[in-house]
């Protein structure tokens, strides 16, 4: 499949060489946000280095057993033995909840999402289908096989503050952005213009392994076969571009910033129906809703 919207090296957003200096795990994307690429999906790291017990808040929990690649970036951070003061979810694919039961106990921590997610993450409902249909590659045609949950994570989970703003993150706000699934949220710090996207954007070409691989950078729409509701993802890509971020974080790709990652989101915001809708899509055609029920039926 062609990229959706192609970048150069410029538009990415870290300095490999002072990753490198460190020798940490995680990579920096601002002073107090890094992140840990786990194989074919990110790790989010807000608080700054040496934050210390509760002084952090993890954002999304990567495949699973990944738990101690992601408690080992977390202690090189922020110091030995320290935990988060919450979880925050961005949504609950498997890809994102892997180690979230493992470490939310082993923390202790409440962990944060969506109502509208919740049914995914208290075991009452499971995520539709993924679409082998969509193209695109390896990763799409094997979607059929991907857990769709649901997992349960009990006591733990709780809705994100109704007045927008983010537990244990001060200066930031949750976004509903729905499309790629019911409850999905973005992360927003407006005086840095920061965007945390989870898989509203991504910005690799998820459907491709070798895409995956390569991490060539690129701006594209939410991962196309696990995507259930196609209207309200263009929506919530309007809504993000809108914002104007200067640097964007996604779950899966390269962290990108700067003037060419602001006219590529633009480009794919404008032009979302040609660029990252799937021709053929059994949710591009049905799509599944929570209104109706059916973003929880398994089938
Ligand atoms: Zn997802
Ligand atoms: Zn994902």
């Amino acid at each position: 499949m062609a990229e959706q919207v192609p970048l150069s090296d410029e538009a990415v957003a870290q300095e490999p060489e002072v990753a490198a200096d460190r020798d940490e795990p995680t990579r920096e994307v601002a002073a107090d946000l890094a992140y840990r690429r786990l194989g074919i999906v990110n790790a989010v790291f807000w608080g700054e280095r040496g934050a210390g017990d509760r002084g952090w808040v993890l954002i999304d929990a990567g495949l699973r057993g990944t738990a101690g690649l992601i408690r080992s970036a977390a202690e090189a951070r922020f110091g030995e033995g320290s935990r988060p003061s919450a979880i925050v979810m961005t949504h609950g694919h498997f890809d994102h909840v892997g180690a979230l039961s493992t470490l939310a106990e082993e923390w202790d921590v409440p962990v944060y999402a969506h109502e509208l997610e919740r049914p995914y993450l208290d075991g009452s409902a499971s995520y539709p289908p993924g679409d082998p249909g969509v193209g695109g590659g390896m990763m799409s045609r094997l979607s059929r096989f991907y857990p769709t949950g649901p997992i349960d994570i009990g006591e733990r989970l709780r809705n994100l503050p109704a007045d927008g703003s983010v537990p244990g993150m001060p200066g930031w706000r949750w976004l509903h952005t729905p499309g790629h699934s019911v409850g999905h949220v973005s992360l927003w710090r407006e005086s840095d213009r920061m965007l945390v996207a989870g898989d509203a954007i991504v910005t690799t070409g998820q459907e491709s392994a070798y895409s995956v691989a390569v991490q060539e950078p690129q701006m594209h729409g939410p991962p196309a076969y696990f995507t259930i509701d196609w209207e309200a993802a263009e929506r919530s890509v309007g809504k993000l571009a809108a914002l104007g971020p200067e640097t964007i974080l996604t779950m899966h790709g390269q962290p990108l910033q700067g003037p060419l990652m602001q006219q590529a989101l633009a480009t794919l915001s404008r032009d979302f129906r040609e660029i990252a809708v799937p021709e053929n899509g059994v949710y591009v055609a049905a799509p599944r809703r929570a209104e109706d029920g059916t973003a929880y039926e398994r089938s």
